[in-house]
């Protein structure tokens, strides 16, 4: 489809503009209590910095609604009582992030701009998914220990940090000759949770009855904020440092420099640290970071990009929340949040009707995604999902899209609920949900729209993978009379095919046809269609409940679809796999004569509906019995002789049980053999299974 360009929505006017701000803020405020107060967020990172983005665009567009105490002017959340405060001598900024590649570039070019013809390097580090930690050390011992707080005023946590293992009590560096008495120097850095210790705490805290962490951060933060230190300490906490405060102090010119100081002084620094000329160094260094970044011990959740000169960093400063010399590349959000706009209804291959979600288009893990299921009208209740809301979309397991949830705090009013239509969006017939089922379905078999998913699944790939026949070709059929039903297909000429009218018309106003080359080719899929396996002409029915293995199955049992189709329904429930509701579902498909005659116009126009090589359809004399092969057999393979089993109706098993009926025991036969007599399963030899698949009739005696 049509991949729409991504605009933050600014409203309006001056007046919903103040209303919007004011709600994001309440919303932001609500989080970032959470985040960074209580290390229990609801929502993503991801969501809650897609929130923020709207803000900062409405900020920008309206600056008379910006206030002082607005979120986006602030850094983290006031320090918690529970802890001294500690006022930092330096304020602790944050971070400029870069949403993406361009962002990036647009700051890189900023600072050369900036910078001019005197050049500059740039230091790109990994930005290490933790939380802030400020360390005082006072004539190389280890005085105090800060959070970052609002900035301004950190939380004391010295305590609980000194137990964390890679923060030196002692620094290993000489006070600087010339340096004030006692000599004071404070560094910083994250201090954050491995993952594999992450997992191991979450499995604890579950064990204990406790509440997992959101994820290994917010258990960073968690384990640091400890009213008991012996808490901290039994929480596998690591540090990286990566700042130096007052560097000049220590004689120390420029970023990389810091970063060696620190490594000689005693602190763990991350190794992964790349200084770069020039725009194309740092994007190679974001991709790699981003392509490694799974297989690190920690989570990072981007790259910092800094100048690494000193002076160029003073030159630059700073903004009222974070410094210009330095910018977080944040890795593509895997969610985000965009407007639902309409619930419409999609009719299926059975008649079922599917919600599914339309809102504006937003990029998502590298594409466009504008649409998602919502599955059935239980689900849109259970999130309560309403027309106009804001919604964060996701996806799942990086392909399916997904709607987490409403923003239900930033609802003006004007969202309304959604309700599943009682008649059918395509056809209008009447909808009937089957008490129990959370489903609804179009009741009329000559639904246009059911008629079209029926007619697109015979051709589908994993069916009778008519190549070329799309659901344009497909919906100019319909529509022209010539496709009613899949033996429909068989019936199509060359001349018919050739000039189809597409429905478009040319410059010069004439129809835009087929055409000979496409026709050519359709002729061939269709005729190369019928020749394919019984199991995918089984699927290709669109049977309710038979997907592609029980079409297997079914398929493997029968042999034909004549005997398929003339097979009781106590017959087809005993074949694996299948059970009463989908042997009641193939009753019902050849109890219908419309079906029947289907059927037969296929049979007559060539399409192959037996398995060419198969064996007549047996009768299913081992229903309801188990059986497991075990050893050596001389004249079968263990499949051959389990789908001759299948074939007369056995259920096949790979290990023995009380349900067991009988094992098989060729030669060498060992522990099944074993368990089997120690269960008094009857033991049967290669001779009584070759009379019993060859007569069609159950056991009569054990062989041993
Ligand atoms: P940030 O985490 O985006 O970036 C700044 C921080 O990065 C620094 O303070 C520092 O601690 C850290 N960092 C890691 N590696 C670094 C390195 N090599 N060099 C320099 N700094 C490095 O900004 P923030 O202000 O700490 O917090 C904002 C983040 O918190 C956002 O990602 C936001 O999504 C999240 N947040 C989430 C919620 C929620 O509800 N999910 C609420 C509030 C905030």
């Amino acid at each position: 489809g049509r991949v729409v360009a991504e605009e933050p929505l600014t409203p309006a006017s001056l007046e919903e503009a103040t209303v919007r701000a004011e709600k994001l803020r309440e919303e932001l405020r609500y989080h970032a209590h959470r985040y960074y107060g209580l290390d229990a967020p609801e929502v993503s990172d991801a969501a809650y910095d897609a929130l923020a983005r709207e803000l900062e665009a409405i900020e920008a567009r309206w600056p008379e609604t910006v206030t002082a105490e607005s979120p986006t002017q602030r850094v983290g959340a006031a320090p918690s009582s529970q802890f001294a405060p500690v006022r930092h001598a330096q304020r602790m900024y944050s971070l400029a992030n870069a949403m993406d590649l361009g962002e990036l570039d647009a700051w890189l070019e900023r600072v050369e701009n900036e910078v001019g013809s005197r050049g500059c390097t740039f230091i790109c580090e990994l930005k290490i998914d933790g939380s802030s930690l400020a360390l005082t050390y006072e004539d190389g011992v280890l005085l105090r220990a800060a959070t970052r707080g609002d900035g301004v005023t950190g939380e004391d946590v010295t305590a609980n940090v000194r137990t964390v293992k890679s923060v030196p009590l002692r620094l290993l560096a000489d006070r600087p000759a010339g340096s004030a008495y006692p000599w004071h120097v404070e560094v910083r850095g994250e201090v954050y949770m491995p993952k594999a210790s992450f997992e191991r705490l979450n499995a604890e805290q579950e064990a204990a009855g406790a509440p997992r962490f959101a994820n290994p951060r917010n258990a960073a933060a968690g384990s640091v904020r400890q009213k008991d230190p012996a808490v901290t300490a039994s929480r596998d906490l690591s540090t990286f440092m990566y700042q130096v405060v007052e560097p000049r102090a220590l004689g120390l010119e420029s970023q990389s420099a810091a970063l060696r100081w620190l490594r000689d002084a005693g602190f763990r620094v991350n190794p992964d640290i790349k200084p770069c000329s020039a725009g194309p160094d740092v994007h190679a260094f974001c991709e790699w970071a981003l392509k490694i970044r799974g297989t690190l011990p920690y989570e990072i959740d981007g790259v910092v990009v800094k100048v690494d000169s000193f002076a160029l960093q003073d030159e630059l400063g700073f903004t009222s929340k974070a410094p210009k010399w330095a910018i977080a590349f944040k890795f593509p959000p895997e969610e985000k949040t965009t407007v639902l706009r309409q619930i419409r209804v999609q009719v299926g291959r059975t008649g079922a009707l599917t919600p599914v979600a339309e809102f504006d288009p937003v990029t998502v893990a590298g594409s466009t995604i504008a649409r998602a299921t919502l599955h059935n009208e239980d689900e849109i209740r259970r999130k309560d999902l309403r027309i106009g809301d804001t919604i964060i979309v996701r996806k799942a397991g990086d392909v399916i899209p997904e709607v987490v949830g409403p923003i239900v705090r930033l609802r003006d009013g004007s969202e309304f609920q959604w309700s599943m239509p009682s008649r059918c969006p395509s056809c209008g017939s009447a909808v009937w949900r089957e008490p129990g089922e959370v489903v609804p379905r179009c009741t009329n078999a000559g639904c246009p729209a059911q008629r079209l998913e029926r007619l697109g699944h015979w051709a589908s790939r994993g069916a009778l993978d008519i190549d070329g026949m799309g659901t344009e070709i497909i919906t100019r059929l319909v529509e022209q009379g010539l496709l009613h039903d899949v033996a429909d297909y068989y019936v199509l000429s060359r001349g018919t095919l050739t000039t189809l009218d597409m429905g478009r018309v040319k410059k010069d106003s004439s129809p835009v046809l087929l055409g000979e080359t496409m026709a050519e080719k359709l002729m061939a899929s269709i005729e190369a269609s019928k020749t394919r396996s019984l199991a995918r002409l089984v699927y290709g029915l669109g049977i309710r409940h038979v997907g592609a293995t029980v079409a297997e199955a079914l398929a493997a049992a029968y042999g034909s679809l004549d005997a398929l189709l003339s097979a009781s329904a106590d017959e087809l429930a005993a074949v694996q796999s299948v059970g009463p509701v989908i042997a009641a579902s193939v009753r019902a498909f050849a109890d219908n004569p419309e079906n029947i005659a289907i059927v037969q116009r296929l049979q007559a126009e060539g399409v192959r509906t037996a398995e060419e090589r198969s064996a007549p359809a047996r009768a299913q004399t081992l229903a309801g019995t188990t059986w497991v092969l075990t050893g050596a057999l001389e004249n079968y393979t263990r499949d051959e002789a389990g789908a001759a089993l299948k074939a007369l109706g056995a259920n096949v098993a790979g290990s023995v049980s009380k349900k067991t009926s009988y094992v098989v025991a060729g030669a060498d036969a060992g522990s099944k053999l074993d368990r089997a007599r120690e269960l008094g399963v009857t033991v049967l030899d290669e001779a009584e299974l070759r009379r019993v698949l060859e007569s069609g009739t159950p056991p009569t005696g054990a062989a041993s």
